[in-house]
């Protein structure tokens, strides 16, 4: 018996990366599944090699009308909706405040914040109708810690940690549970596209990456989409029927702080200034 057997899930961001292995996982345990991108060719490659009951739509999800189209799919296709995983994203813009436009941040906050309110918008009556539902953000760790973003990916992220309590707290009363997820650093197609590399140059520096990212963590490994992806069934299956409000932070610890011999390499520093 799968643990999504009988559910429904949205999923944006679901061509690539946390989406892609999330939609995946979710096929294996029962659910039926539309994948909402804008990477309309990787988007129904992914969603035919998951097999099962899976749709793909084109969905740009700063555009309201799409992100409504999604939802009204699953009901019609599949009858109901369960889960919404609110999950695409992209980089904002790295640069000094006085250098980013308007216009650029503004594109970031409707990408990573206003994409994921107009998603729970239209999910939530179906969701409440339906007396049950789990919502599920991605957010980031760096929507609440520096130095691990660009101030407009940060700013959206701590928006969609706040979003989603302030979420919980008003559909909680109805069954419809909203969560969030913080990864630390993943191994994705984010890296690459961030980066403006192709797709196969990217899997070849995968090595070089994967140990790097291993290199700041308390678990000694990169964090992979699969490790998201499971966290994220677990928010969605009933297995967490009484978690609301919660930032379910997947990091490997990352985000505590230093590692252990990152604090001996300091304390042996301070040691040094101390005695000559
Ligand atoms: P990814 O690039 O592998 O996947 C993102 C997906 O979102 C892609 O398929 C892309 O086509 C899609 N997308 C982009 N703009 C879209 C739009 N306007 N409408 C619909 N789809 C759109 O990246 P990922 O790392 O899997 O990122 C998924 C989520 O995880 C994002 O919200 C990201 O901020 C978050 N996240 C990623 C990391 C990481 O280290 N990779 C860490 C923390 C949080």
């Amino acid at each position: 018996m799968g643990r999504m057997d009988g559910k429904v899930a949205v999923i944006t961001g679901a061509a690539d990366g946390i989406g892609e292995a999330t939609g995946r996982l979710f096929v294996q345990e029962g659910a039926r599944v539309v994948a909402a991108d804008i990477d309309d060719e990787r988007g129904r490659s992914v969603v035919r090699e998951w097999g099962g009951n899976a749709l793909y739509l084109h969905t740009d999800v700063t555009q309201e009308a799409q992100v409504k189209a999604a939802i009204d799919l699953a009901v019609r296709e599949f009858g109901r909706i369960d889960c919404l995983h609110n999950n695409a994203g992209g980089a904002g813009m790295f640069a000094p405040i006085q250098d980013i436009p308007v216009e650029a941040f503004d594109q970031t906050i409707a990408l990573m914040l206003r994409a994921a309110f107009i998603g729970i918008k239209y999910a939530a009556p179906i969701m409440k109708a339906q007396g049950s539902g789990s919502i599920i953000n991605t957010a980031s760790v760096a929507g609440f810690r520096t130095g691990d973003s660009d101030h407009s990916y940060s700013v959206a992220k701590a928006g969609i940690i706040q979003l989603t309590r302030t979420a919980a707290m008003e559909l909680g009363v109805c069954n419809v549970r909203v969560n969030c997820i913080s990864p630390g650093f993943v191994v994705t197609g984010a890296f690459q596209k961030a980066a403006g590399m192709t797709r196969e140059a990217y899997i070849q520096r995968l090595p070089q990456v994967k140990e790097h990212f291993a290199s700041f963590q308390p678990l000694r490994r990169a964090c992979l989409p699969e490790d998201i992806a499971r966290a994220v069934l677990w928010l969605a299956s009933d297995e967490s029927a009484f978690v609301n409000g919660a930032n379910l932070v997947v990091d490997g610890g990352m985000s505590n702080g230093k590692t252990w011999s990152q604090c001996l390499a300091d304390m042996g520093r301070i040691g040094a200034v101390l005695l000559g």
